[in-house]
């Protein structure tokens, strides 16, 4: 590529600076490079507050705050902008005569259209950054991607391929923009909420509280060698790794995660809960790429399954899902799940299979009534991996079998024996 004059790079849910394949692409090609973040109309305005709870909205200003905070570090500015990316960003290139426009590529439906939007009327390169394996070392052609995880994985395995993580820029002082401060909560239009005391974990975002995280929970506290037996808990705040909302935004990426689990199992010897970490992160790449090749589809009501029969709903479906997302079902262990996620923004997985069984099964609701509710409420919200899990339990997903059903009485029984989870948040 010749290198050219003036570029733009714009941060979307990758807010870091190490390990940051797209604005390294963008700082190699470019003399000068604004910086830009875009407060999108379609998540913060339109339909604000439906879109995005105060748990997450607080979240990425912490974690834009971080990412500020590092840039002026290296003598950059980081430039907030109000709109659309694919009307601001060419807005901006026209006002600075920037040349071209550097962007991470994401995988969900409305991102891929907006970044289709952009690159037709600027030059857009987009970077692939998001997944532990990078979508060009698959192999296999994204199309061709195998229908259920076990198969994607034991593919993936066979000829494993993690790029290296990459260093962060050692300076941006190329980079710079007049710059707006960053918006509070309530100019966003949100209230303050407090945290609540039965809260087991205090979620901040930026990149340098995941990292902390990454040494707390992992290598101070070692939870990693046990962490195959503690993660269908759901009390305490360390039986899982806590690390998606960091990974949803991209304050950290897969790619790091894996090379501490690695530099772990040196340390620490290597066991089944330590593969299980990254079992997991396989899961999240699963689900980015089945959102890359359906498209729209998971968003729907038969998912990728049209040709399944649709389920219709019971007449009381509005007040059957009010009562589910307020935590007023017949049922004490959803309640209390539904509750904990209202009250701070995150659920545990266990939590997540059940509320979200029910809701499909016992209250034969239609799923995307759910993940709506949990794509408004989770701190720690990606498009792909709330659908995809979603879309996997209603059976128009890619489960070979028809759906799942929990028996919620009976996993109470087994995850919360004492009732402890359940009396916290009733
Ligand atoms: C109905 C439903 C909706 C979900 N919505 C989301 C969502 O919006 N965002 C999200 O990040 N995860 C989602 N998950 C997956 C999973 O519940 C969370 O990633 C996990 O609970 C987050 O906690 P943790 O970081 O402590 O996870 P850990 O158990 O420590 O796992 C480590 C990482 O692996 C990944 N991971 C783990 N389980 C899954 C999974 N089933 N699918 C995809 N990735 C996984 C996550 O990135 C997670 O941070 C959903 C699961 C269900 C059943």
């Amino acid at each position: 590529m010749n290198r050219m004059r003036i570029g733009i790079f714009c941060f979307r849910n990758d807010l870091r600076l190490h390990d940051n394949r797209a604005l390294l692409t963008a700082l190699d090609a470019c003399d000068r490079l604004h910086l830009v973040y875009v407060f999108e109309d379609r998540l913060w305005r339109e339909s604000a507050p439906h879109r995005i709870s105060t748990h997450r909205a607080r979240f990425i200003l912490e974690s834009l705050q971080c990412l500020i905070e590092q840039i002026n570090n290296l003598g950059g500015v980081l430039n907030i902008i109000y709109g659309n990316i694919e009307i601001s960003i060419p807005h901006l290139m026209d006002k600075h005569g920037a040349e071209a426009c550097f962007l991470s590529k994401e995988s969900a439906w409305e991102e891929t259209k907006t970044e289709e939007a952009l690159s037709k009327v600027v030059p857009t390169t987009l970077t692939s950054n998001a997944t532990l394996v990078h979508p060009d070392d698959l192999p296999f052609v994204l199309s061709d991607l195998p229908e259920t995880f076990t198969q994607f994985r034991k593919k993936v395995e066979k000829k494993w391929i993690v790029r290296p993580c990459m260093a962060p820029p050692k300076s941006l002082n190329s980079c710079d923009s007049t710059h707006a401060n960053l918006p509070t909560l309530s100019d966003l239009g949100f209230f303050n909420n407090t945290l609540d005391a039965r809260s087991y974990f205090t979620f901040k975002g930026g990149s340098l509280s995941g990292q902390n995280r990454i040494k707390n929970w992992l290598w101070d506290k070692q939870c990693l060698s046990t962490y195959k037996l503690t993660r269908n808990e759901m009390t305490g705040a360390d039986f899982s790794s806590r690390l998606s909302a960091w990974l949803s935004t991209g304050c950290l990426s897969p790619r790091e995660i894996y090379e501490e689990i690695k530099k772990y199992e040196i340390q620490h010897g290597a066991n089944e809960s330590t593969y299980w970490l990254i079992f997991e992160l396989l899961w999240r790449d699963f689900f980015h790429f089945l959102a890359r090749v359906h498209g729209p589809k998971i968003f729907q009501s038969r998912g990728i399954h049209p040709e399944r029969e649709k389920r219709s709903e019971p007449d009381d479906a509005e007040e059957r899902f009010h009562k589910w997302k307020n935590g007023r079902t017949n049922n004490p262990f959803v309640n209390a799940n539904m509750n904990e996620l209202r009250v701070t923004g995150w659920m545990s997985n266990r939590g997540r299979q059940n509320v979200a069984s029910y809701l499909i099964n016992n209250l034969e609701l239609d799923w995307r009534k759910g993940a709506q509710w949990f794509e408004e409420q989770l701190i720690d919200y990606d498009p792909c991996s709330n659908y995809g899990n979603w879309l996997y339990l209603s059976g128009y997903g890619n489960d070979p079998r028809p759906g799942r059903y929990f028996n919620v009485k009976k996993q109470a029984a087994t995850y919360d024996p004492q009732g402890k989870y359940t009396n916290m948040w009733s």
